[in-house]
């Protein structure tokens, strides 16, 4: 049958890239689809400093790493937004935004996610820069421009993780 994987993987970010690689390897006939660019969230940050291995490297680089360690196990990538998926039955079937069709004997579903906006002035054009993502990003961020003398912190309501006290501890 044309077009029959082992393994099709929604989603090329991180998590995808992982599950195609542990497909590769295990010889299984593996697609990831990906509707924007291989690599995911992780290509929107100038600094990636927390990947043990990579002391320092864009996002974009480290990922870059993560798409040829994947072909090297023969997975195969193709940039493609999945719109539907037939579940029932050994043999699954996923049709994309193209109107292409993929039959997979198993899928793994890693399309990740999108953090909520706040539409301010400059949000975009600094997202991964100036205007950081993760606690530890605005650590890193702000340990190394001393000169700066104000921030904000936008923070969901109950994350432990993303506190004003916990930043200033690790500054
Ligand atoms: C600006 C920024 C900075 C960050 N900095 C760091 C950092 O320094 N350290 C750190 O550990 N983490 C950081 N993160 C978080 C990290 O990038 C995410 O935790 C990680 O990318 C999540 O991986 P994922 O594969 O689960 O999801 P994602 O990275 O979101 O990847 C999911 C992929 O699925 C694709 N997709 C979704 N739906 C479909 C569909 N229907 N069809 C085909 N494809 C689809 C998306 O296009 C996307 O590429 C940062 C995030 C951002 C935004």
């Amino acid at each position: 049958m044309e077009n029959l994987y082992d393994l099709v993987i929604v989603g090329g970010g991180p998590a995808g890239l992982a599950a195609g690689i542990y497909g590769g390897r295990a010889k299984m006939n593996t697609l990831i689809l990906e509707k924007v660019a291989p690599g995911g969230q992780a290509l929107l940050t100038n600094e990636l400093v927390n990947y043990p291995g990579f002391a320092q490297g864009s996002g974009a680089q480290i990922m870059e790493e993560w798409v040829n360690h994947a072909k090297g196990f023969g997975v195969r990538i193709k940039r493609e937004q999945v719109r539907e998926m037939e579940l029932d039955g050994q043999i699954k079937t996923i049709t994309t935004k193209k109107g292409n069709q993929y039959q997979a004997r198993s899928i793994i579903l890693a399309p990740g996610a999108s953090p909520r906006h706040l539409g301010i002035k400059g949000e975009q054009e600094f997202t991964g820069s100036a205007f950081p993502i993760a606690l530890f990003a605005m650590q890193q961020l702000f340990a190394t421009r001393k000169c700066w003398s104000s921030a904000a912190v936008i923070r969901p309501s109950k994350s432990p993780f993303f506190s004003p006290a916990l930043l200033t501890k690790l500054l």
